[in-house]
């Protein structure tokens, strides 16, 4: 159990450097602080992959958003840049390990294949469930809905 707070400060400390040297600033949309019971490690962790994808996958000087909302019955984070997008037809795709979408642009950035992979598996052991919207030249939004039992 921990404060959304300590999760988001965590996400900022660790992505200043990337981010910056990008010109690129995560900016946060929260009202108000709230507990969450979940693993904070592992949050932190599915958020690094999004926001590194996020940041990767979007040119210099492009924000990036997250975006924290809370209902009665669950909490979602939105991930959303305004990056290269993924084409329609891979996005059922994006989640399978080692799976990167073969444009010369991500083949150039060099990841490896597995974030995506990492961040279905911690949303799974939360019980929650991913959503992604995605058009091709205007960017892309990662959204993690977790119930609140
Ligand atoms: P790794 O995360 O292991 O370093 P990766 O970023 O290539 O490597 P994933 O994070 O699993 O792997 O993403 C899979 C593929 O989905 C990426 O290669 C990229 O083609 C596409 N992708 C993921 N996030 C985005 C995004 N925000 N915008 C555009 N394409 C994305
Ligand atoms: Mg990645």
């Amino acid at each position: 159990e921990f404060f959304v707070s300590e999760l988001i400060e965590r996400l900022e400390l660790t992505l200043a450097g990337v981010l910056s040297t990008k010109n690129q600033t995560l900016v946060v949309e929260i009202s108000g602080d709230f507990k969450l019971c979940a693993d904070l490690i592992l949050l932190e962790h599915l958020f690094l992959n999004l926001i590194q994808n996020a940041s990767m996958y979007s040119s210099s000087d492009k924000n990036i958003y997250l975006k924290v909302e809370k209902y009665p019955d669950k909490i979602s984070f939105s991930v959303r840049d305004e990056g290269i997008g993924i084409p329609e037809s891979e996005l059922e795709r994006i989640f399978e390990r080692f799976y990167r979408v073969d444009t010369n642009r991500s083949r150039e950035q060099g990841g490896t294949g597995l974030g995506l992979s990492i961040v279905k598996h911690i949303t799974k052991l939360h019980n929650g469930w991913i959503d992604v919207q995605s058009k091709l030249g205007e960017g892309s939004t990662f959204t993690i809905n977790l119930p609140t039992k």
